[in-house]
């Protein structure tokens, strides 16, 4: 699974350096200076790393916890988000990220308390004002959990500040740690949902709609509050009833009084990233579909964008009540 561990030099002391090298007894670290002399090199191979990644181990030097745009949230009047990781074990076919970076490594940010005393700073400031902050952004908040223990070390922090609601997105099915906890409240862990026969084409390497969804239920009559995904919204054949069926199916296996938000969001690509990804993915047909240039997004024509949120919005009302619906387009 990890090709090779990159590790700063700074930081090979550090216990969760220690431990998580425990997990890889076969493995001989390369020491390096600073993760971007690995994970910015020129010239790197996005798919070929995505086969072999690295893990790189490195220490976040500044902006722990950044503002989502205005148009980002679940409800909440404040906002912010962290990345302890950069890249994800997944390779969804839309995925931003192919986009952003040059490279397919795993970077892991070992100082959480860094992250952690910019957050209690953040969350005293608001003093008693609602905030949300969002943890995959740059990463699957849970997919790398049995190296990281990222979940395991930030939930109990977030206990102790029923004000602050932690989102945890993800796909995996991997949730130990939230199946020996008890539910944390202002705990959302948030699924990404699409149709099954859609996610088999483009949800690479995840796990399948019907375990997630089973992973949900089980998350769901423990009493964690669950947030649903529906982002992005992916247009094809078929596609209202293959929704139909999506829907109908998820609420069936849910209890409805769990579910904190629902969000659903459109296709889209920044402009500048477009052309990177789809010249890593020429034979993708999601990617060359009936997409067009908006202002600086890529997306579905206003159109198609449109008729997919209204057909959606008007059968989860059947499901649940509107006020738990957001719209998420930013792409911070
Ligand atoms: S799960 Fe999210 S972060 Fe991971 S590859 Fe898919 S879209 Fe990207």
């Amino acid at each position: 699974m990890i090709n090779q561990i990159y590790i700063e030099n700074e930081i090979k002391d550090h216990p969760r350096v220690q431990s998580i090298l425990k997990k890889f007894k076969r493995k001989n670290p390369i020491f390096i200076d600073k993760y971007a002399s690995v994970f910015n090199k020129k010239n790197q191979n996005f798919r070929i790393q995505k086969k072999y990644p690295s893990l790189i181990l490195s220490q976040k030097k500044t902006s722990y916890v950044l503002k989502t745009p205005a148009d980002f949230g679940i409800g909440n009047s404040h906002n912010f988000y962290f990345s302890h990781m950069y890249n994800c074990l997944y390779d969804c076919e839309y995925c931003f990220l192919q986009g952003m970076y040059s490279s397919a490594d795993y970077v892991l940010f070992v100082n959480f308390e860094d992250f952690e005393e910019e957050i209690k700073e953040k969350i005293s400031f608001l003093k008693n004002d609602k905030v949300t902050f969002f943890s995959g952004y740059d990463c699957d908040s849970l997919a790398f959990e049995k190296v990281s223990g990222f979940v395991k070390y930030f939930l109990p922090i977030f206990k102790k500040f029923p004000n602050a609601d932690i989102e945890l997105r993800t796909k995996s099915t991997q949730v130990d740690p939230l199946f020996s906890m008890e539910p944390i409240s202002n705990c959302v862990v948030a699924f990404s949902l699409m149709p099954t026969e859609i996610a088999k084409k483009v949800d690479h390497k995840a796990p399948s709609i019907e375990k997630r969804i089973n992973t949900i239920s089980e998350l769901a009559s423990m009493g964690w509050k669950i947030g649903l995904r529906f982002d992005p919204l992916i247009h094809g054949e078929n596609w209202k009833i293959l929704y139909s069926n999506l829907f109908e199916n998820v609420f069936k296996k849910i209890d409805k009084k769990v579910i904190h938000s629902i969000t659903l969001g459109p296709l889209r690509f920044p402009k500048n990233m477009f052309k990177k990804i789809i010249s890593m993915n020429p034979k993708s047909k999601l990617l060359s579909d009936t997409l067009v240039l908006r202002g600086n997004k890529i997306s579905y024509s206003n159109g198609i964008e449109q008729e997919m949120q209204s057909f959606c919005t008007g059968l989860l009302k059947d499901y649940s009540p509107e006020t738990l619906f957001f719209s998420c387009k930013g792409n911070f």
